[in-house]
């Protein structure tokens, strides 16, 4: 089902549209991509059904099902997308590729990406629409809690080891490591030699050497790692681990004197170092070079604006104060689907949290000798002081930043 008060702001904007008009597909599809960017979205999906088409936009990293098309109209909707993008309107038969460049794409989103796929139904087309803003962002304006921040920026300063920035994708950790890098040139300038190895290059930090891997010509992380050592650089940023070879390289390369930042897929910071135990590390070399585990996840922000008119409205019904039990949030939901800033959704915005693992806590270092696992590891790290994402998101909720179903929505797990 459409999510209602999205849906009824964007069949309102439709009215404005005549389909006998001849302009009336490319029209509409501006409009789409104008609601698109008014409501917030990152991504527009459009989903050939059996009987239409449906469009969904993807708001602070959940989908929402905004409009549904039907009729004649919806491979034409596709295929003006492709026109923009400048991909072949005539194979509707292989996934497709193409960028709206900056001049045709209004606003500060400038570059819009377009991808087509075929499906049982006919062509799905995905558009990204680039925010950009996040791509300029400083450590010490992602949000991170405080000591989390504090720490990174000790870190960042370590002349060797590995820092290794976890969380599941769309976790905004790529948003942290080039962060990081600006950082790092920040505080070194051109004293230290940057590089990094990247598999693609996102953003483009001035003052570290970029590069890109090309597997197909061998090419790839862990060879690149190796000759990379030989430029000497002081600090390399590796894109992500994947793999135990590109793992080893990374440890390796701490291990000789290099500061190595990285990604690494994972849920906790427990999880990343079991995880890089079983890709084979040896836990020698975790605890020796493993200067911290960093692990975030991105929490929707409770929309202040419903969020005060909730209150004003118990208030004057005689309500108690919110609980955030689950009556309650019904009742919100109800109050809040009135809400223009947020058009119903109860959320406006994301926000940051982490945690991290110190591998140097009293009691860990011996503990990964061990091997132990995941829950005793994380037990052990909380007795060390972590304070888990578990903890963020309880805290979160009890300051009115967030509501209880989204901490749960994010890991799983209730508060
Ligand atoms: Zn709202």
């Amino acid at each position: 089902m459409p999510h209602d008060s999205l849906a009824e702001e964007f069949s309102d904007a439709m009215r404005s549209l005549r389909d006998s008009d001849a302009e009336y597909v490319p029209l509409l599809v501006d409009l789409l991509l104008q609601k698109a960017r008014d409501f917030r979205a990152s991504d527009v999906h459009l989903v050939p059904q059996q009987v239409g088409l449906k469009m969904q936009l993807r708001i602070d990293g959940v989908l929402h099902h905004v409009a549904s098309f039907d009729g004649d109209v919806c491979p034409r909707i596709v295929a003006r997308l492709k026109v923009l993008a400048g991909l072949l309107t005539y194979r509707t038969d292989v996934p497709q590729e193409g960028r709206i460049s900056s001049s045709d794409a209004e606003g500060p989103c400038g570059e819009i990406r377009v991808t087509t796929f075929p499906t049982l139904f006919g062509e799905k087309a995905a558009v990204r629409l680039f925010a950009g803003s996040d791509h300029y962002q400083r450590l010490n304006q992602l949000g991170l809690p405080e000591d989390v921040e504090g720490a990174m920026g000790s870190l960042l300063q370590s002349t060797s080891g590995v820092i290794l920035l976890t969380g599941p994708s769309g976790s905004g950790k790529t948003t942290t490591v080039y962060a990081c890098l600006r950082e790092l040139v920040r505080l070194h300038g051109d004293g230290k030699g940057l590089m990094s190895l990247e598999d693609p290059i996102e953003v483009v930090v001035s003052g570290v050497t970029q590069s890109q891997v090309r597997p197909h010509v061998g090419f790839d992380l862990a060879t690149g790692i190796k000759s990379m050592m030989r430029q000497d650089p002081d600090v390399i940023m590796i894109g992500e681990i994947r793999d135990p070879e590109t793992a080893e390289c990374a440890f390796q390369a701490a291990l000789t004197g290099h500061l190595v930042l990285t990604t690494f897929h994972a849920g906790s910071a427990v999880e990343a170092v079991t995880r890089l135990l079983d890709m084979g590390i040896e836990p020698y070399l975790i605890s020796s070079t493993l200067r911290a585990v960093v692990c975030q996840r991105l929490f929707r922000k409770a929309c202040s604006v419903c969020l005060a008119q909730t209150a004003t409205d118990r208030n004057s019904a005689g309500l108690s104060e919110p609980t955030n039990s689950a009556d309650n949030s019904a009742a919100d939901e109800t109050l809040a689907s009135r809400c223009r800033a947020c058009g119903g959704i109860r959320y406006h915005g994301r926000f940051v949290t982490a945690e991290l693992l110190d591998p140097h806590g009293p009691g860990i270092s011996q503990a990964l000798l061990e091997r132990v696992d995941a829950r005793q590891l994380e037990t052990i790290a909380k007795e060390c002081g972590m304070v888990t994402l578990q903890d963020r998101g309880r805290k979160a909720v009890r300051s009115g930043l967030t509501y209880p179903e989204e901490v749960f929505r994010v890991l799983g797990r209730s508060v």
